[in-house]
């Protein structure tokens, strides 16, 4: 939508300069139309932002008898096993999910 805008406009202001009738005003109507598709983009592109990062924050922990650990437990719902302490500490660090990894 707004690459076609952009065209449109490039093509707009290519014809007013072909015909010797360029409308400054006319341009500046269809920049500051594109510039608020611009920031409302910008917006929406902020809000999915977050929806995505609050949906991935608790991460899907699981015990190593494959249940998932519900967020926040110590122990295991299905085998009651404790909860590693480090399962809890990857959701803050994401970084740290390499060495958080290995073989059972
Ligand atoms: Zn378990």
């Amino acid at each position: 939508m707004r690459e076609q805008r952009v065209r449109d406009l490039g093509g707009l202001v290519l014809e007013m300069v072909r015909r010797d009738a360029f409308r400054e005003d006319l341009v500046y109507e269809q920049c500051s139309e594109l510039i608020g598709i611009e920031e409302r983009i910008q917006e929406l592109d902020a809000l999915l932002a977050t929806a995505t990062a609050v949906r991935r924050t608790p991460p899907a922990a699981r015990c190593s008898c494959g249940a998932p650990i519900l967020w926040g437990s110590h122990f295991c719902a299905n085998c009651g096993r404790a909860v590693a302490a480090d399962t809890e500490r990857q959701a803050d660090d994401a970084s740290a999910r390499d060495e958080v990894e290995r073989p059972e």
